[in-house]
């Protein structure tokens, strides 16, 4: 209530009240008069209060409120200004809705907005083609209802968006999409959906590309490398000037089968998501004959190998590529690790999954090299590997086995002091000891 309706008020009651003390002396019957003057005033009060309803129930757009005089015209103008403000800031918000919907309806990508449960509550026309949404029908419905692609729906409870998901869409399997989910307000989720077909297809020609050039070069290099190891059995008839330049011709031959063999088997790596076969691969085991082959490898150069691992402790997966990945950590430490070193794998689990770390006293690795050492060829000193007879493979191999195995490598080094590489694997991915030991194993 403002100033201005105090002494309005104040002045209306003197008036009401002095009538009615007027008309008291003339007639005499001041308790009448004032009950009349008071039931009069409530009766114009209630009266205005219904044209008040009356306006508010029945309003029309821009219908102008009653007319009214004094403290009541002041009412009916004032919530009149009110409704005009308040249809201009919703006229104004509506045209920021507009505008967003209608950005959004031009998108090529998809927007879908979920609520913190998961349930759609809005999407794109692009959601509509690229997931196969139905407008009103899906609304309310769990995304993991709509999209059901087992690596979405673990992506999407796992939690963690840091990183894009790669699907085929679920209307059009030759359409790859690119899936992002943002949190944002009350921990509702934002997904964001790409169509990524073409850059699928330049990446499958890439992979295709290398596939194809090192299974074509397999076939001369073994011819070469025969007739080289042929010449080399019969030495003695050769004349000695070619004696060396043939065994750097079978060096270099072998070193070149060792890297086709390691591109064909990243190229089979990178071909399926997860590996076809999923058996309990006992680990322990596998790491007591890589222990063996490191110290052939190590030979006479004194290092100490140890092993420390959990003989219960069993991984589902695919042997021959844990075996891979696992020895190309432990022949890395032996590489890299000066004569008379320390090198100690390590098998265990905890509360977060299972673990395997190799360990070295070796030379060790700049920081700045370690987030580029999975990248293939990558070398910290390219002169040092390839007399190590290294590809450069060796990291991207174990990088891609680790993913297919639902695991991740972490690198933590001290330049001279030596590297400890370790791969963690979760909880699911540990074998039962019901599955460890099931009948297939034998
Ligand atoms: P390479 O065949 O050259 O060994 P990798 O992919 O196995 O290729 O390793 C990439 C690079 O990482 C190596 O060239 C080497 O510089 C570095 N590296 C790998 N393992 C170790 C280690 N245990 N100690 C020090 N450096 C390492």
């Amino acid at each position: 209530m403002n100033q201005n309706w105090h002494g309005i008020l104040i002045r209306h009651m003197v008036l009401l009240l002095g009538t009615c003390l007027l008309l008291g002396l003339f007639t005499g019957h001041y308790g009448l008069c004032l009950a009349i003057g008071l039931a009069l005033y409530l009766a114009y009060t209630l009266k205005q209060l219904l044209r008040l309803h009356l306006w508010l129930r029945d309003q029309k757009p821009d219908q102008a409120p009653p007319e009214g005089v004094g403290l009541w015209g002041d009412v009916f103008d004032s919530i009149y200004t009110l409704q005009r403000r308040d249809q201009r800031v919703r006229a104004r918000l509506q045209a920021v809705i507009d505008r967003i919907q209608e950005s959004t309806a031009a998108l090529r990508d998809a927007v879908v907005m979920l609520d913190s449960d998961g349930n759609l509550e809005w999407w794109n026309p692009a959601a509509q083609l690229l997931l196969g949404l139905k407008t009103p029908q899906d609304s309310g419905q769990p995304v993991t209802n709509l999209v059901r692609h087992p690596r979405f729906k673990e992506y999407f409870a796992h939690g963690n968006y840091a990183d894009p998901l790669e699907i085929p869409s679920p209307v059009n399997d030759k359409v790859r999409l690119q899936l992002l989910i943002t949190r944002y307000g009350n921990n509702e989720h934002l997904l964001l959906v790409r169509d990524m077909t073409r850059l699928h297809q330049l990446e499958q020609m890439r992979k295709d590309f290398i596939a194809n050039v090192s299974h074509e070069l397999r076939t001369p290099l073994t011819v070469i490398t025969g007739y080289l190891e042929t010449l080399l059995d019969n030495g003695d008839d050769l004349p000695t000037r070619w004696q060396r330049p043939l065994q750097q011709m079978q060096t270099q031959g072998e070193r070149m089968q060792t890297l086709l063999n390691d591109l064909l088997l990243l190229a089979k790596l990178e071909a399926t998501d997860y590996p076809s076969e999923s058996h309990p691969v006992a680990i322990d085991h596998l790491l007591r004959t890589i222990k063996g082959d490191a110290r052939a490898l190590s030979g006479t150069r004194n290092q100490t190998i140890t092993l420390e691992a959990d003989p219960t402790l069993h991984l589902k997966g695919s042997e021959p590529e844990l075996r891979s990945a696992f020895s190309n950590l432990v022949f890395n430490a032996v590489k890299y690790t000066p004569d008379g070193g320390q090198i100690h794998v390590r098998w265990w689990h905890d509360a977060q999954g299972a673990h395997l770390s190799v360990q070295d006293s070796g030379i060790g690795i700049e920081a700045k090299h370690i987030p580029r050492l999975t990248e293939r060829f990558y070398r910290v000193d390219s002169s040092r590997s390839s007399n190590t007879g290294g590809t450069g493979l060796g990291l991207a191999i174990v990088k891609h086995v680790l993913l297919r195995h639902r695991g991740r490598l972490e690198i933590s080094s001290v330049p001279n002091r030596g590297s400890t590489f370790t791969c963690h694997f979760p909880q699911q991915q540990i074998a039962t000891q019901l599955e460890a030991y099931s009948p297939e194993e034998g």
